[in-house]
């Protein structure tokens, strides 16, 4: 069931995704070569707890790690290692808050010094794909506007669209009802009201939309070994424009 959320919840919600902006916003700053993914895993739990939040998916199925970063091949769920960060990388970074029983979900991808300009086309775009979504997220609007908006906004560029991972709903719960693909026919699922909060998360390849899970039995990657990326907020319906509650 897809829950409606009350003015009081939204205000929960609000506050949670104020956090995690903030925290997201300084990790960013972080982001070079010389650096080890499991070194932003630890900034980012101390900057979400200095905060009063807790880290959403720490725990979360047994996910080890506060964040998940994914780099190049990788699309999502990448477990914080050793792994050194290196001029050209592309790095995504997905991260969510619990505070006060409320949660909150967002992610980038970013280049690591200077990327090449190919690199640069799939994260704009993958960007843009996030926010034609976002256009859609409108009072009277069916759920797979949302879906279509995205897959054809990448794919006018050449690029595939993951379809093994979905967005979400989000707010008493890190993943609530309903599931957001990103792709399909618009004009199905049911109709957007106000007080609904959805994750929305494209995640867009170079090459084939094929995933493959590597042996840590969480990190997802293209299994054509070309890069990925993945763009996220929180979003929430209102009477009138998106309200994006993750922006920062
Ligand atoms: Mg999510």
């Amino acid at each position: 069931m897809i829950i409606i959320h009350s003015e009081e919840e939204l205000n929960s919600i609000r506050v949670s995704c104020r956090i995690l902006s903030e925290v997201l916003a300084e990790l960013v700053k972080f982001i070079s070569p010389g650096i080890s993914t499991i070194e932003l895993d630890t900034e980012a739990e101390k900057m979400i707890r200095e905060r009063g939040g807790e880290p959403a998916f720490k725990g979360y199925l047994g996910f080890p790690a506060s964040l998940c970063a994914s780099v190049n091949e990788e699309i999502v769920h990448g477990i914080p290692g050793p792994r050194v960060l290196e001029e050209g990388d592309i790095i995504s970074l997905d991260i969510g808050v619990k505070h006060d029983g409320y949660f909150s979900d967002t992610a980038v991808t970013l280049g690591v010094g200077r990327i090449s300009s190919g690199l640069q086309r799939l994260l704009r775009v993958t960007r843009e794909a996030l926010f034609e979504g976002i256009g859609k997220v409108r009072e009277g609007n069916r759920l797979s506007d949302i879906s279509h908006a995205v897959q054809s906004r990448a794919e006018k560029d050449g690029y595939s669209i993951v379809r093994d991972f979905v967005g979400h709903g989000i707010g008493s719960s890190l993943h609530e009802e309903p599931q957001i693909p990103n792709f399909g026919e618009p004009g199905r699922g049911p109709r957007l009201k106000p007080g609904m909060v959805l994750a929305i998360e494209p995640m867009v390849n170079v090459g084939t939309y094929n995933v493959r899970i590597k042996k840590d039995g969480w990190t997802a990657v293209t299994s054509d070994g070309q890069p990925s990326a993945h763009f996220e907020h929180t979003v929430a319906v209102t009477d009138g424009d998106p309200e994006i509650l993750t922006s920062w």
